[in-house]
């Protein structure tokens, strides 16, 4: 392999991890590659067409997944310079202190970290930095200590969100400002990046205001001349030394062509299944079961969340814009008549009616799903699943992705929506 083919550094994938390592190595000014299998998104006007994202999906893998009994999955996912992030919905918590401890869930134990809040304390600090963290300390029931304020001051509630935190607060609950990675300006909306627009989660910004890994990591990562970024460019296999004790060779198919590099240290940051995936798929004499899987756990222990997306509709129309930026953390770790922990309550990005078509939700007699969009508030609930081994990656004998999963931990889940039922009948949202 050419000289010019071997780096101090492979860093393989874009995304949240890939991307912000990139960043945070590149001033080291060691020789550093960025492999992504994507390529930049293209910055068009179907970027906050919610047509073209939500009921299209024409920014998805158009890749097909088997499930454990072989049914084709269609994987939300998203193969571009900065990964997932280019689409997500930028709120950026960190972790509870007790979630890195052993929890009791009804389902069973969430086993403790190996790392405690307090080791990486520090670290979130300058993640809400690079990633222009907008909140308020000291509202959130749940948040753990910090060592400073967030960098950026919490972005406001609309008048619809504002009254409903007035609800809220009135039942005698805790709702606060969700941490926002955008780079708004709300004093001077003239020159803010960020245009508090209706098409952010699930959408990439036209604006390059969302706070995502290309446009604050991979790119600045990329002004310096000892990193280099090669797109389009699928890593397919790690192949070992002869010893099976480093790897050797990254096996690259780079449009259709096949290619090979090396480096000091290799980071395999594609994402948590593609990530076991490729792992799995090096599998050879030294390493049967695939690379680092000695004890069998690579892949295994899946997790997705229990999560729902539930609209309270209500006379009073919701002409919010910008929707998410209200949490509710009450029953996070359960409530007085139940011990176990039930989880997150916030907001999606706002539905409107083609998005509606797409998920084909109970329509309310009377009401078309334009009408519905309008006086809907559209929470986001989301519970922890546990880590079962049986909830897996595995490959399939061509080497395609095979995702095993059965939802588990459910019961807390539905008492987490029924709570948020009762509370919408008393202050009058059904
Ligand atoms: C619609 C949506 C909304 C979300 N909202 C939020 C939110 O509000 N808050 C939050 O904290 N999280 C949110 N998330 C989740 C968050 O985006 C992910 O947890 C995060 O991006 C994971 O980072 P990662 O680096 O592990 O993987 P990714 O960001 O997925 O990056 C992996 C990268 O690896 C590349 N890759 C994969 N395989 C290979 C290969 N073989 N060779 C080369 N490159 C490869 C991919 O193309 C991708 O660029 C959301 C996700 C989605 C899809
Ligand atoms: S302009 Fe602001 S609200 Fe709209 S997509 Fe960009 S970051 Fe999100």
């Amino acid at each position: 392999m050419s000289a010019n083919n071997h780096y101090d550094v492979i860093i393989i994938g874009t995304g949240a991890g890939g991307g912000t390592l990139a960043h945070s190595l590149a001033p080291s000014g060691k020789k550093i590659l960025l492999l992504e299998r994507g390529d930049y998104v293209p910055r068009e006007k179907d970027n906050w067409d919610t047509r073209a994202v939500n009921v299209e999906g024409k920014y998805q893998t158009k890749e097909v997944w088997r499930d454990k009994d072989g049914k084709p999955l269609h994987p939300h996912t998203n193969y571009y310079v900065g990964g997932n992030t280019k689409f997500y919905g930028a709120a950026l918590f960190r972790l509870r202190k007790e979630d890195f401890g052993e929890l009791r869930h009804k389902d069973g134990i969430s086993p403790s970290w190996p790392l405690s809040y307090d080791d990486l304390e520090p670290y979130y600090t300058r993640a809400e930095h690079l990633y222009h963290v907008h909140g308020q300390r000291g509202e959130d029931p749940t948040e753990p200590y910090a060592g400073v304020p967030y960098p950026y001051p919490a972005v406001s509630h609309e008048p619809r969100i504002q009254k409903l935190h007035d609800d809220l607060e009135k039942c005698g609950l805790k709702p606060f400002h969700v941490p926002i990675g955008v780079m708004l300006d709300e004093q001077n909306r003239h020159k803010s990046p960020c245009i508090r627009c209706s098409t952010c989660d699930g959408h990439p910004c036209l604006m390059y205001a969302k706070s995502d890994a290309q446009v604050l990591c991979v790119d600045p990562a990329l002004e310096r001349d000892n990193v280099t970024l090669l797109t389009n460019a699928r890593v397919t296999r790690l192949e070992t030394s002869p010893s099976g004790r480093e790897v050797a060779k990254i096996m690259v198919d780079r449009n259709g062509a096949v290619e090979e590099y090396s480096a000091n240290f290799v980071v395999v940051s594609c994402g948590a299944i593609n990530s076991a995936a490729l792992l799995l798929r090096s599998a050879n004499e030294h390493h049967p079961s695939g690379l680092a899987n000695s004890s069998g756990v690579v892949g295994r222990h899946y997790m997705g969340h229990v999560n729902s997306i539930l609209m309270a509709i209500s006379k009073e129309p919701n002409p919010t814009v910008f929707q998410k930026t209200l949490g509710l953390n009450d029953y996070y770790f359960g409530s007085e008549e139940y011990e176990y922990p039930m989880g997150h309550i916030s907001f999606v990005g706002k539905l409107d009616a083609a998005t509606l078509s797409a998920g084909a939700p109970a329509i309310v007699p009377g009401m078309t799903l334009d009408i519905m969009a309008k006086h809907s508030l559209d929470f986001w609930l989301t519970s922890e699943d546990l880590p079962h081994p049986d909830n897996r990656i595995t490959l399939d004998s061509d080497g395609n992705i095979v995702l095993s999963y059965k939802p588990n931990n459910q019961e807390s889940h539905k008492r987490l929506i029924s709570k948020l039922k009762g509370l919408m009948n008393s202050i009058g949202c059904h």
